[in-house]
């Protein structure tokens, strides 16, 4: 075992393909459908919100996909990212677990969100698309697209949720810096937006409507526009997997194979994009016995107490129908400080994999989380974003039943952010004014009682 307490690779080694874990599913996923029709979508369907290379992404096969050289030559900005040893935290946990973290917050946007959105943006340019739109609610999706956008040469709107944009300043002016217009959603430069300023000129906004805003944009305006996601769907999760395959020859180097693997799950994106390529090892028989977890809050336990069902991605029904572990789309999530992880659904890859008993799924409170997070700035000093503080919690427990069972486990998790933009959080937490919130059972009630009628689909 290695002394050392970072593991780094060269500008050489950043991955040259993302892995495609649609190569390996022993199981079909179900189809997405049409809203209207209620049939399987099809490319001409997506065609108008998408580039067709990421169309294509979205349902391929291929276990590899080459990475372009251009998006290569971008991440070279900040990958290959570290590989910590947590050797500060095993310490004051008096763990026999060995504990190691991939940290994304190197990234200029502070996130993993970067690496899809230098892809997506490097797609569109090659399609001859001059604008996108996107939504985004604290900023940390916006703020990375705006990076990647500016990079290619794209004009970016970005619909930011008016209560964020007044309450979070700072991802706003970050957004504003890379050169994106950003604007307080509901906007009046949209019929969605004004409906909305209609019913309620202070209409204090939402991810629906700002989804609807965002769409509605780049299908009507005349300079060739398109729509960008930042989570869920398949090619967000492929384009995360440089997360994984950098690790995995990091610990390799470190002279482990881990036995846990742990990420935060808000949309699916990080956490598939650092365990696909272990769990490649584990759908292909290599590591029968590796255990990978994915944590989510309490307040959005879409995967540990949600129904699995056809439902909208969207409050405003506009998206395709996804089979998912949902909230319902009208959930409206407590307010919780993790921004990124009160999504009411869940990228299907991940769901399945749920389903199908690949991976397991725990829910922790906001107290908890932040004691974690705290601990974590404490040892390792690098204070987490929210978000990746669920995940530090769950290694915290892991490496704790290591001690208690007396047994050495190697416990890897993706720290995917920093928190930088997260001080006011922490100054609450601090203040002793965080709350824990359970989500009440009248939700899944109300979630089932609204979720999408279907004629049953073979
Ligand atoms: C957006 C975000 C998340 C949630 O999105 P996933 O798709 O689940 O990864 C988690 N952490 C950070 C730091 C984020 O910015």
């Amino acid at each position: 075992m290695s002394e050392h307490t970072r593991f780094l690779l060269t500008e050489d080694d950043i991955p040259k393909a993302w892995y495609n874990i649609q190569a390996d599913l022993p199981f079909e996923l179900p189809p997405v459908l049409h809203p209207g029709t209620k049939q399987p979508v099809g490319p001409s369907d997506l065609a108008p919100l998408f580039p067709m290379a990421l169309i294509q992404q979205e349902v391929s096969k291929e276990r590899f996909i080459e990475i372009p050289e251009p998006v290569r030559e971008v991440y070279k900005l900040w990958r290959p990212t570290p590989l910590h040893r947590a050797r500060r935290l095993e310490q004051a946990l008096q763990t026999p677990a060995k504990i190691f973290y991939k940290y994304e917050g190197v990234s200029p946007a502070g996130s993993h969100k970067p690496n899809t959105a230098v892809a997506q943006a490097f797609y569109n340019k090659e399609a001859g698309t001059k604008r996108i739109t996107t939504e985004t609610g604290a900023g940390q999706w916006g703020s990375a697209l705006a990076m990647a956008c500016r990079m290619f040469g794209i004009e970016l709107k970005v619909y930011m949720v008016r209560v964020s944009y007044e309450q979070k300043p700072y991802r706003r002016a970050l957004m504003q810096t890379w050169g994106a217009q950003v604007v307080p959603s509901p906007s009046p430069d949209t019929n969605a937006g004004r409906t909305a300023l209609a019913q309620d000129p202070d209409h204090p906004g939402s991810l629906g409507i700002a989804i609807s805003e965002a769409i509605e944009d780049a299908v009507t305006n005349p300079t060739p526009t398109k729509y960008a996601l930042g989570s869920v769907l398949n090619h967000v999760l492929l384009h995360q997997t440089v997360i994984g395959s950098e690790a995995k020859r990091q610990l390799d180097f470190a002279g482990v194979y881990p036995d846990i693997l742990i990420g935060a799950i808000g949309g699916g994106s990080n956490f598939a994009g650092f365990s696909f390529p272990f769990i490649a090892d584990k759908l292909t028989g290599r590591a029968p016995d590796l255990r990978v977890i994915a944590v989510e809050p309490a307040a959005a336990p879409s995967l540990t107490r949600g129904v699995y069902a056809y439902d909208f991605g969207d409050t405003s029904m506009m998206t395709p129908l996804i089979k998912m572990y949902t909230l319902g789309h009208n959930f409206v999530p407590a307010p919780i400080h993790a921004g990124g992880l009160r999504y009411h659904g869940m990228a299907p890859l991940v769901c399945e994999l749920y389903r199908h008993g690949v991976i397991e799924a725990r829910a922790v409170q906001q107290r908890a989380t932040f004691e974690a997070g705290v601990l974590f700035a404490q040892t390792e000093g690098i204070v987490p974003a929210p978000e990746a503080a669920h995940a530090i919690r769950a290694a915290i427990d892991e490496a704790i039943r290591c001690r208690e069972e007396g047994v050495s486990r190697v416990i890897a998790f993706n720290l995917c952010g920093h928190g930088h933009f997260d001080m006011a959080a922490y100054d609450r937490y601090l203040a002793g004014d965080l709350q824990d919130y359970e989500l009440p059972e009248a939700v899944l009630e109300r979630a089932r009682a609204e979720l999408p009628a279907l004629e049953p689909v073979a």
